[in-house]
């Protein structure tokens, strides 16, 4: 037999670090940046700039702010001007202004002191490397939740004033502030809060259909050819979207679909993979809501886990559900309930999410009711279900 073939091709593009080249569905956000900042290429040194960056998780602040980074950059060196991007996560600095202004100076000088500076010296001697080199910072601080909660005020109130003691001298820090949770802002003073607030950049959840570019892209970069299926894609998306439009689980998941079936030695990311990454991720298949159900809503689930375990599709119609359960009330001895009485089945499953249902207007036949699985391997659903039907027999 030949060893399986792993379905990825390049892992590390998987990794949140990870820098795609091409940004998606953010090209007003990556304009709005430009438009601030267009002075750092124009004029550099005739003013500086503070711009918020405020999003939920996954909306993609990170993979924004570091693509205009490299950007600007570019065509600053393009045109002869000495600018810099660095990047600091305030959370990895432990919320400490101090750490964050070494970590900015080991970007220029990598054998700066670690040790016998305060953190006004470190402030003044960042600044005195500018100037020294001729050179403009934008400084990215990522997570600034993190400083804002440790520090309070104090911090950014030094950095956004800190050209207001160097009169007359070039203008050489710029900030870009990235945050979750605005709120953070109230701990500011009243004319720091101003003047972040000045130029925000909202980012908003990504739809279904962005993150479904989102992922496009990304398994182009990383999995072989033809080993993860539209349906797959499509699942995925509809996971994250349902999660907060978040892009980072989009990829976290695929990324996990992937070594399931690794694992199983399959020769195609399946949906059911998916759905295993996602437990794996968020452990829900609830007993106590499945333990909850009706008989015949236990055994119309029992049809529903059937049919996906047979099928690498993301969804099963209606109709596929209902001869499903007739199959499974037969194996049980059971009546099966009218097609009315189905629908309320339905009703009560999509409300508790153990399946989701969509209308689609697709194909020759008008509209019909797709059901999906979004949270539970089917296989897993399946066991749950006939141990719990086969002890109320007992
Ligand atoms: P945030 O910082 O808002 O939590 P990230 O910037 O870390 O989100 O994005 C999460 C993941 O999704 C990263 O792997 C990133 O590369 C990817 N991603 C987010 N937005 C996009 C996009 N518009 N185009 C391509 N990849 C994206
Ligand atoms: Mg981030």
């Amino acid at each position: 037999m030949r060893p399986h073939t792993s379905v990825f091709q390049d892992e590390t593009r998987l990794d949140i670090n990870y820098l795609p080249s091409r940004l998606l569905h953010r090209e007003t956000q990556l304009n709005f940046l430009n438009q601030f900042f267009r002075f750092a290429t124009e004029s550099p040194g005739k003013m500086s700039q503070r711009v918020l960056i405020v999003g939920k998780i996954g909306t993609g602040k990170t993979v924004l702010s570091q693509h205009f980074g490299l950007n600007i950059t570019t065509e600053a060196q393009k045109r002869g001007i000495n600018l810099h991007y660095v990047h600091v996560n305030c959370r990895e600095c432990k919320g400490s202004l101090f750490m964050i202004l070494q970590q900015t100076i080991l970007k220029f000088i990598p054998h700066f002191p670690k040790r016998g500076y305060s953190e006004a010296e470190m402030l003044q001697a960042l600044m005195q490397i500018l100037d020294e080199r001729n050179a403009y910072l934008i400084l990215a601080m990522d997570e600034l939740e993190t400083l804002i909660r440790n520090g309070g005020p104090d911090p950014l109130y030094k950095l956004t004033r800190i050209h207001e003691t160097r009169l007359k001298a070039p203008q050489r820090l710029s900030l870009i502030c990235i945050l979750r949770e605005p709120e953070c802002l109230e701990m500011l003073d009243p004319s720091t809060k101003s003047t972040l607030q000045r130029n925000i950049i909202h980012l908003e959840e990504y739809s279904k259909i962005q993150l479904r570019d989102i992922i496009n892209a990304r398994v182009t970069l990383t999995f072989r050819q033809g080993t993860v299926s539209a349906q797959t894609i499509d699942l995925i998306s509809e996971l994250a979207a349902s999660e907060g439009g978040n892009a980072r689980y989009a990829i976290e998941l695929l990324w996990r679909a992937g070594k399931y079936a690794d694992a199983s030695e399959l020769l195609e990311v399946s949906p059911e993979c998916a759905r295993k990454a996602a437990v794996s991720i968020y452990p829900v298949i609830q007993k106590d809501t499945i333990a909850s159900l009706g008989l015949h809503e236990k055994l119309f689930l029992l049809g529903v886990a059937r049919r996906f375990k047979q099928t690498d599709a993301a969804y099963i119609t209606m109709g596929d559900a209902e001869d499903a359960y007739a199959v499974v009330c037969e194996e049980h001895g059971e009546r099966k309930r009218g097609h009315t009485q189905l629908w309320e089945y339905v009703k009560t499953l999509s409300a508790s999410g153990i399946i989701k249902t969509e209308i689609s207007s697709l194909g020759q036949r008008g509209k019909t009711t797709l059901i999906s699985l979004p949270m539970v391997p089917a296989s897993d659903l399946e066991q749950e279900l006939s141990k719990m039907l086969h002890m109320k027999k007992e």
